[in-house]
């Protein structure tokens, strides 16, 4: 048995915690923030549990998030829809709209899915042969393309601007960064992953049932949790980890585990500690972009679909350009949950809760944030007509209510380091560190997925490593 000190409670850091206490060591969790669960945290309003930023689950009760919460014997209950959305296709100023189903492997959906977003004849043979990789994939084959970028792969198969629109939008909603940044093989991994568990869900009770339900499972195999006691400093001897120091003291540790991210875990255990090697490498990582987020409050429900997927008109190649050299779309990328779909009966009966969520800048203090957030609530209420007129309240999330979540002061990442070539796979930093007994959990760390399926991920790859270095 060891003792186990873990650093933040994002679902990586609190998944861990749970499974570690369960497996028989003293867990205490040490979060800066006076609430649980970071990035994946809720919060109260008007008596119904609101998600802090903007989500939708792909690979919920059928991936990682469900397995930690049965192994430390807590369900979270995924609530599922089929069609998962509704996708709004802008082209050339005309609006088509399509169920977008979870299972793509019959072929008749991959054809009908082609049909909608206006793949041309000729070209329907090469997107053919891209689904069907992108479904059937085996392992070595998405090793093989992690250091191509995914627009680089796509026009291997086609050149045909629908399909590259297509999996540009796809690839922001999983990976907040372009498909001209992302690695080809870790879409390939979490679109094959995705489409074959055919599992896109929302949890019962908003996104902080998922920490809520790793937390029960820590307390219960005798885990604490101390919130507003963020850790200072990770205190090492001799090339070994001996606990943290908090404000409110010491507390001795053979074990530490960092949700901070690595960056932030670098700062904690020192450059004298990690070695100058290790922390050119971590001033290296490029990380994962942003957007803003608009929630509405409305007296009645407007869209009658779980989620909407808007793609904008623009061309793939210069879909998201704007984030690096300024100015603001004439037409935004959506992704809008509904809430009150989602999570039938979290909403009070007859309201309704969309989240607006499009892509920007990841700089915390933007004005350029100010500006899309404009244009986004222009657009949702030209989308939806009528939903103007319904607001009670709105609420934005900012990259620096981002920043907040999550310690970082410089840049409001969704989804820690960037999922690009050489930072994937094996170019993806390992959850073990120079130091004895530090290892890292959460995105930043070890695992392929989507947001928090790839914090899961990586929680149950560190438990497993730390019960295997420091068996009960
Ligand atoms: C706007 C937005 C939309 C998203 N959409 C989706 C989506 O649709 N689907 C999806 O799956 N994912 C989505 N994500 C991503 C997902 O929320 C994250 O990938 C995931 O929650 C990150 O988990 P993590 O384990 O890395 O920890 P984090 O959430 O980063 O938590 C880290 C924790 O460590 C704490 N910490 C940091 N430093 C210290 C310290 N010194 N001492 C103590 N505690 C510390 C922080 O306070 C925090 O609680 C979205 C994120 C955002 C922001």
């Amino acid at each position: 048995m060891a003792k186990v000190a873990v650093i933040g409670s994002g679902v990586g850091g609190l998944g861990c915690a749970a499974l570690l206490a369960k497996s028989g060591h003293e867990v205490t969790v040490f979060e800066r923030n006076g609430f649980i669960g970071g990035r994946c945290s809720s919060s109260e309003r008007d008596g119904m549990p609101l998600d802090n930023f903007a989500h939708i689950f792909p690979l919920g009760a059928k991936g990682p998030l469900g397995r930690i919460a049965e192994a430390v014997g807590e369900r979270i209950e995924f609530v599922r829809h089929d069609p998962a959305a509704l996708v709004f296709d802008s082209r050339r100023g005309k609006l088509n709209l399509w169920p977008e189903p979870l299972d793509m492997r019959p072929l008749a959906a991959q054809a009908r899915v082609a049909r909608n977003l206006g793949v041309r004849p000729g070209k329907a043979v090469g997107a053919a042969r891209l689904f069907r990789k992108l479904l059937k994939a085996s392992d070595a084959f998405v090793e093989a393309n992690d250091d191509k970028t995914l627009e680089a792969w796509v026009s291997e198969y086609t050149d045909d601007p629908a399909v590259h629109r297509f999996i540009n939008v796809f690839c922001y909603m999983m990976f907040t960064i372009s498909y001209r940044r992302a690695s080809a093989g870790e879409f390939i991994y979490c679109f094959r992953e995705m489409s074959n568990a055919a599992d896109i869900s929302y949890p019962r009770g908003s996104a902080g049932a998922i920490p809520a339900a790793y937390r029960r499972g820590l307390e219960k195999h005798g885990g604490r949790v101390f919130l507003n006691d963020g850790v200072k400093r990770i205190l090492c001897r001799e090339g070994r980890v001996v606990g943290v120091a908090t404000a409110r003291g010491e507390a001795e540790a053979e074990v530490v585990v960092s949700n901070a991210g690595i960056d932030l875990t670098l700062e904690l255990a020192g450059v004298e500690n990690l070695g100058e090697e290790y922390a050119a490498a971590v001033g290296r990582l490029q990380y994962s972009g942003s957007g803003a987020v608009a929630k509405y409050y409305l007296s009645r429900r407007v869209v009658e679909a779980p989620a909407v997927i808007y793609i904008p008109d623009a061309d793939a190649r210069g879909m998201f350009s704007f984030i690096e050299e300024g100015g603001t779309p004439q037409d935004l990328m959506m992704m809008v949950p509904v809430v009150d779909v989602l999570d039938p009966g979290s909403v009070p009966e007859g309201r309704s809760l969309v989240i607006a969520a499009t892509p920007g800048v990841a700089e915390p203090g933007s004005e350029a944030t100010d500006r899309l957030l404009e244009a986004l609530e222009r657009q949702l209420f030209r989308v939806f007509p009528g939903m103007e007129r319904e607001v009670i309240w709105k609420q934005v999330v900012r990259p620096e209510h981002i920043c907040r979540a999550t310690g970082r002061k410089r840049v409001g990442d969704s989804v820690g380091i960037a999922q690009i070539p050489g930072q994937v796979g094996r170019g993806k930093p390992s959850p073990l560190t120079p130091v004895e007994g530090l290892y890292l959990v959460g995105m930043d760390a070890g695992a392929r997925g989507i947001g928090t399926w790839q914090a899961a991920a990586s929680a149950e790859r560190v438990a497993e490593l730390v019960n295997r270095r420091h068996p009960v």
